[in-house]
């Protein structure tokens, strides 16, 4: 049997896009092949990201804050989100949500099965796995099959540990999320805390680094140990939940497609949606698959070609990335000056492609010229 569409991979973007092809009146009936070597029923990563009003995903939304600090040696700075809501959503909450809404339509098949390769055919494509093969008309790949080599020249990794911790009494203020806190020892490059409480007795409290080589294992623990007992002052807590992940931040080119013929396209990171200078994915998958909707009720062509404003935007990213990367700023200094300057509204704004020109201009302006013209000029002769 053939199918319309394979999603390759059932992660964030895999579900992000089935859900938003299940929630279509056409496309709700189309024959998809879910493909995964997962089962997704572990809870192995927490997804924060930020946006206006009402998201696809609010009814699994586990928190949401409008209050966010910053925080350097030098200075600390609380701020009010006018128009974003800062989110957070729990990874097996999410697969739960859109597996269970999806076992409901007999036209959706799931395999559980590693796939070895995908490949085009004339007018089709064609996935391999490891127990059989599969056609369709197009293929959304977000396994890492495609992807493009990382080494410390173009790239560097964001690694974390997180701990869920709960304190007996109440201790944190949950209305107030730490977006960064930049007062950790900063030898093995940009190392910050993020500590999402989500009530008065639990909060998510992330050890984040961007550097070129992981750390070791008790590093990590140890960092979290210290900052727990010495910045937020609590002693007596039980961990309820740990992660650990690794983003690639590069500048790799992570292609949208695969082949001539388009009819695999790369989603989710795979497809370079991970915005290179800050690890956020959650929220540019969902702008993804939300064009691919668009596409396909437009024309059943689901390619997205990339806009004049993305490709800015991708530059801008570059730019900041191989700052970091060949260490002409460290990542300290560059959110010290943009939180120190501007509103954190518009910073946000920018990191999440959604500014004005006007406001790329004032966030640019808030950084020395020297180190970004050259890293600038740079990435737009390797484009
Ligand atoms: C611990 C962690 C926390 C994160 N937190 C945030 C955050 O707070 N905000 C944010 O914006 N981003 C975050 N990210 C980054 C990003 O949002 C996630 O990595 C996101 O899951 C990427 O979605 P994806 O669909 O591209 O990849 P994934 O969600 O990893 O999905 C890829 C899927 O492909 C499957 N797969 C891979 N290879 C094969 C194969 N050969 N055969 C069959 N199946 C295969 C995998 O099992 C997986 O289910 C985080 C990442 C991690 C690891």
């Amino acid at each position: 049997m053939k199918y319309d569409y394979i999603i390759a991979g059932s992660g964030c973007a895999g579900l992000s896009l089935l859900f938003r092809m299940l929630k279509d009146p056409i496309l709700k009936n189309k024959k998809i092949l879910v493909i995964d070597k997962s089962k997704k029923t572990d809870n192995d990563r927490t997804w924060c990201y930020w946006e206006e009003g009402t998201g696809l995903f609010e009814a699994i939304v586990t928190h949401e804050w409008r209050r966010l600090q910053f925080l350097t040696s030098e200075f600390i700075k609380e701020f009010h989100l006018e128009n974003y809501s800062y989110k957070m959503i729990k990874g097996l909450d999410f697969y739960s949500y859109v597996l269970s809404f999806a076992e409901e339509f007999e036209n959706v098949v799931f395999k559980q099965e590693a796939i070895k390769s995908i490949q085009t055919e004339t007018n089709a494509a064609l996935v391999e796995t490891e127990n059989g093969k599969y056609t369709s008309d197009y293929v959304f790949n977000s396994t890492s099959l495609f992807n493009p080599e990382i080494n410390k020249e173009n790239s560097l990794l964001q690694h974390f540990e997180g701990w869920v911790i709960k304190t007996k009494e109440p201790t944190f203020n949950s209305e107030v999320g730490t977006l960064m806190d930049f007062r950790l020892d900063q030898k093995n490059g940009a190392t910050f805390m993020y500590v999402l409480p989500t009530s008065s007795t639990e909060a998510l409290v992330e050890y984040t680094l961007f550097s070129p080589a992981l750390l070791k294992k008790e590093e990590y623990k140890l960092a979290l140990k210290e900052y727990i007992k010495n910045y937020l002052h609590i002693d007596d807590y039980e961990i309820l939940h740990t992660e650990f992940g690794v983003i690639p931040m590069s500048l790799a080119k992570f292609s949208r497609t695969t082949d001539a013929s388009e009819l695999i396209i790369n989603i989710g990171t795979a497809g370079g949606h991970t915005k290179a200078s800050s690890g956020y994915t959650f929220q540019f998958i969902q702008k993804n698959t939300e064009r691919i909707i668009s596409q396909l009720q437009l024309s059943g062509n689901p390619n997205v070609k990339m806009t004049f404003r993305e490709k800015m935007f991708q530059w801008y990213d570059r730019t900041l990335l191989e700052v970091l990367i060949s260490n002409k700023m460290k990542g300290k200094e560059v959110f010290s000056l943009l939180f120190g300057k501007r509103s954190p509204e518009m910073i946000l704004k920018f990191l999440a492609n959604e500014s004005s020109l006007v406001d790329d201009i004032k966030i640019m302006s808030s950084l020395p010229i020297g180190p970004f013209l050259s890293a600038g000029v740079k990435q737009l002769k390797s484009n």
